[in-house]
């Protein structure tokens, strides 16, 4: 029986992949359904935090704190505009850690750690997304070591599978160490225009290489998704109604389909 929240990370080294929308868009869907999600920003640029509309100044708390020892997870958690989803923020201070602790024997198992202690574990929330740096740096690997998955965005563009291998390799290498439980959760296609050959290419080589991993719901690209970060909304609260907060809302069910079927099995 599987107990506790999923934890999801979502990595790829490739930065404007679409990591921080989906990792916004997806833990929003999630809590529209009714899941308790927390998003654990990993990325010292703090674009989750700042997109679900966390200031810069009222970060007193961080996942600095947490990976340092200094806090519980929950502890750092603050609560968005979004009922049912919180975010343990990010701040300047993530850009030092790296050195902070790379001396450490337990560098890489900081995050699990503060995970594995935090005291409601089980109770609190059914979905932790962690939003990782675009790097596969001690904050992805601390993030793959706390996950039980790895989901992917991949943007549809020619250079789409180009780095995915490496990112694979890594997945490996932690679940031969650290976390052999590790998997891949799944690979989202982002940001696909329909009026690009290439894009449907790209889509049809991913899907050939990566098979059933790959989900059904493919994100558009959309300007509307685009704008909702600077207005420190997830695009599903600043217009339900556009084809992204739509693609993003099916993808939540199809996480969701998946996971029932892991927990009858
Ligand atoms: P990453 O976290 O991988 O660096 P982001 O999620 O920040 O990538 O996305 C990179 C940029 O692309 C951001 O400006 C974001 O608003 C934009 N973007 C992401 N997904 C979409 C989309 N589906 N349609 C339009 N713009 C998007
Ligand atoms: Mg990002």
């Amino acid at each position: 029986m599987m107990t506790g929240p999923r934890i999801i990370t979502v990595a790829n080294q490739k930065g404007g992949v679409g990591k921080t929308t989906t990792a916004i868009n997806l833990a929003t869907a999630l809590a529209a359904i009714g899941e308790r999600v927390l998003i654990v920003d990993l990325d010292p640029q703090g674009n989750a935090s700042t997109g679900l509309g966390i200031d810069r100044r009222d970060r007193s708390v961080s996942s600095y704190d947490v990976l340092t020892g200094k806090m519980m997870l929950e502890d750092a958690a603050v609560p968005t505009a979004v009922p049912g989803l919180s975010i343990v923020p990010s701040t300047l201070d993530l850009l030092g850690v790296e050195m902070e602790i790379a001396g450490a024997p337990d560098r890489v198992l900081r995050l699990r750690n503060a995970v594995r202690a935090s005291s409601q574990r089980a109770a609190n929330f059914s979905y932790v997304l962690i939003d990782c740096p675009p790097s596969l740096n001690l904050l992805t690997l601390n993030s793959m070591a706390a996950a039980d998955s790895v989901l992917v965005p991949l943007q549809c563009e020619f250079f789409a599978l180009e780095g995915l291998s490496q990112l694979l390799e890594t997945v490996d290498q932690v679940r031969n160490s650290i976390n052999p439980d590790l998997v891949i959760q799944g690979i989202v296609m982002t940001m696909y225009d329909g009026r690009n050959n290439l894009a449907n290419q790209v889509v049809e080589d991913v899907r050939s290489y990566m098979g059933e991993k790959v989900y059904e719901t493919i994100i558009p690209r959309n300007v509307r998704v685009s704008e909702a970060p600077s207005h420190g909304k997830p695009a599903i609260l600043y217009d339900l109604k556009c084809s992204g907060s739509q693609a993003y809302l099916q993808l939540a069910s199809e996480v969701i389909r998946q996971e029932r079927k892991l927990r009858a099995a």
